[in-house]
This record gives structure tokens, C-alpha cells and sequence, in this order.
């Protein structure tokens, strides 16, 4: 496997792994992005139709700016914004290689990708949460009719769906399901839509559960999956409905097992919280810097691009301090 000498090594090429990328230009440092799928995986991966609750100047980076037609963009005008900052700034990327395993030497560090080995003095690891979703654990979760990626609605269109959960993503699942003549379920373990639901979605989807066009069981949980049918535990008992498809969008986790096998340390509770500076976002390995929404652990709603492209800066500034960046 070949040998490849760096300054700097990002892991992921999500909109903080490019932010990070754009600050190690500016300062002539020899970097790269290390992209185990698609430019912007996560981003390429949600809702086609999915809007943004941030307006498009909130996603920003390195404050080039990102017009959109409306004030929240779209999925595709992100995608389209992110791919036109890293091809004219023409950044060092590299697509579809996967990095498996970040080993500090004594001086350097190396990271061993499916494709190459890196050395350099600093990693900054900015891998997000979009990967491992957090599964139900019931019978029948492995049948092809359910799905925790929810893309569009067409195929749903005169099917009986259960959509598991009551964030932003089942919320919009739901509406654009219903919309597109699906028959629509969702199964709620809390007593209520989400708080943090968009407020303009928000009483939307509760005048169409009001108004029984969309079925609501809140307080229930999916307790079995079959090929034509769900079993929901309601504070009722349990029923049966018939069903076509299960759209459980009910959250998804960080990748600790690369943040551990790194040397970094977590918070002990069930929050899975990284130990990092937050002046500096190194964490407690000395040159390995945590970006973006991976340094929330389980807490994936803490950060998010609005409020973490300032990372970039962060690091960059205290790795310039440090001076020291050739492997
Ligand atoms: P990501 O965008 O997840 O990028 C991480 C990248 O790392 C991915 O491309 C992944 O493929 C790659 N990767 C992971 N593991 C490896 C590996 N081992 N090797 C190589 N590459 C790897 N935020 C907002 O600010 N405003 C919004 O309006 C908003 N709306 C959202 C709507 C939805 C439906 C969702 C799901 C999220 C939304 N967010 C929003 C959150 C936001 O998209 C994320 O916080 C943001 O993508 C975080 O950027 P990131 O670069 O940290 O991680």
C-alpha cells in the first residue's frame, strides 16, 4: 500500500470537512480530505425534497456566499453550493476511499485508509452522524419493506405506511407521504410531536392528525414487523395494522468505534460526549482535532453546520500557534 506524506489529514468531506479544507489553503498548508463516499455523503443522502430550518447564509462557509432562491435552501442548492466551493477553490479531495484507523506515533500520525497510508503531524476527524442509524430492535426490522434512509414519496403512494418516530425527518416523511396519497401511521414513543420540529411544520402536521388524515399513535412503540402487517404497543394494548412499508426515522449515531480505536475518550454517561478543548477542538490525543457534529456524541442535535463551521477556524488557529505542522 502506498505511503502518503501530509501536513494535515481531514477525515470526511462533509460541509465542516470542507470548511477545515478552505482555512488549510488559505495558509498554504498541505492537506487532504479523506471521503469514504460521495462529496457531502450525508447531504447527497437525505430527503431529495428536504428544506433546510437555517437560511442559507447560516451555511456558509468561509463566508462565500450561498444564494438561494428562497431564504431556507434545499437539498439540492446545498449540494450544489458545496460542490461549487470545493471545485473552484479546487480542493484536495480524495472520493470513495474509506479511512479505518488513526494510530499516533511517537511524532506523527498515521491513518490507514482501503486505499493508503497518511502520514502527518495532525488529523482533524469531522466524520458526522448520518451513518449508523439507531435501530428498533424489533422482529422483522430486516424485511425490505422498512427503511431508516427516507428519500421520497412516489413509492408510498397508495401503500399503508408506518412512519416510527417525531423529529423533523418522520415529520416531513409524513407530510410528503400523505400528500403523494400514501395512508400514513406514525408510531410516537413520546406524548407529542417533536419540540424542535420547524415551527412552520409544526401545526401542520398536528391539523393533519386533528383532522384524522394522518393516523397518530403517541405513547406506542413498534413491537413486531411481518410481511403484510405491524404490531404497535399502545397505552391502549396491542393492535395489528395492515402494512406495506416502515419508514423508522428515528435518529441516527456517531462513529465512536473510529474516535476510540483513535485514543480518544469519552464522558461516561449515555451521552458518549468526546473529550475535547473547545477553544482549540483538540481532543485529548495531542493533534487530533474534533469538527462538526461529531463532537456531540450522542447528543446529534447539539451541533450542526450553522453552528460548527466556526470549528474550522478554531483549529486552524491553534494548529498555526503550534507551528509544527510537517510529518
Ligand atoms: P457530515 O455532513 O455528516 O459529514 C461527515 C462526512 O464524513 C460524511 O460525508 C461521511 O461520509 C464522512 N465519513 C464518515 N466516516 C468516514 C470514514 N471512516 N472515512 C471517511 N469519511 C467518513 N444543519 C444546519 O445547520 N441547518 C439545517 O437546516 C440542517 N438541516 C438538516 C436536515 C436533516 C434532514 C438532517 C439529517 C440534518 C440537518 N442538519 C442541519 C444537520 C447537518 O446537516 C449536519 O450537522 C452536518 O451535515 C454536519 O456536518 P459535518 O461535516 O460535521 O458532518
Amino acid at each position: 500500500m502506498k505511503t502518503i506524506k501530509k501536513d494535515i489529514v481531514i477525515v470526511g468531506g462533509g460541509p465542516i470537512g470542507i470548511a477545515c479544507a478552505l482555512e488549510c489553503k488559505k495558509r498554504d498548508w498541505d492537506y487532504v480530505i479523506i471521503e469514504k463516499g460521495a462529496l457531502t455523503n450525508s447531504i447527497f443522502n437525505y430527503p431529495r425534497n428536504m428544506t433546510f430550518f437555517s437560511s442559507s447564509e447560516k451555511l456558509e462557509i468561509d463566508e462565500i456566499p450561498f444564494i438561494s432562491n428562497k431564504s431556507k435552501p434545499n437539498r439540492d442548492e446545498a449540494l450544489e453550493y458545496y460542490r461549487r466551493v470545493t471545485t473552484s477553490n479546487n480542493l484536495n479531495i480524495h472520493l470513495f476511499e474509506r479511512v479505518n484507523q488513526i494510530e499516533k506515533q511517537t511524532d506523527h500520525f498515521k491513518t490507514k485508509t482501503d486505499k493508503a497510508i497518511y502520514t502527518s503531524n495532525q488529523v482533524i476527524i469531522c466524520t458526522g452522524f448520518y451513518d449508523i442509524p439507531k435501530l428498533l430492535n424489533v422482529p422483522g426490522e430486516d424485511l425490505d419493506k422498512v427503511t431508516h434512509y427516507y428519500k421520497e414519496a412516489h413509492n408510498y403512494t397508495l401503500q399503508d405506511v408506518v412512519v416510527v418516530g417525531a423529529s423533523n425527518s418522520a415529520v416531513d416523511a409524513a407530510l410528503e407521504i400523505w400528500r403523494k396519497g400514501g395512508r400514513v401511521t406514525m408510531v410516537v414513543r413520546g406524548e407529542d410531536i417533536g419540540k424542535r420540529v420547524k415551527y412552520w411544520v409544526r401545526p401542520d402536521i398536528i391539523n393533519r392528525i386533528e383532522e384524522g388524515s394522518i393516523t397518530a399513535y403517541f405513547n406506542s412503540e413498534i413491537k413486531a414487523i411481518k410481511e403484510n402487517s405491524v404490531k404497535i404497543q399502545t397505552p391502549e394494548g396491542i393492535i395489528s395494522l395492515d402494512n406495506d412499508y416502515v419508514v423508522a426515522l428515528t435518529g441516527y449515531l456517531p462513529n465512536f468505534n473510529l474516535l476510540e480505536k483513535s485514543g480518544i475518550t469519552m464522558s461516561d454517561d449515555e451521552k458518549h460526549i468526546p473529550n475535547y478543548d473547545s477553544e482549540t477542538m483538540e481532543s485529548n490525543v495531542e493533534g487530533l482535532y474534533l469538527a462538526g457534529v461529531i463532537c456531540g456524541g450522542m447528543e446529534t442535535h447539539k451541533w450542526f453546520i450553522e453552528n460548527s463551521r466556526i470549528h474550522a477556524k478554531l483549529i486552524a488557529e491553534a494548529i498555526a500557534k503550534k507551528q509544527n505542522i510537517t510529518a
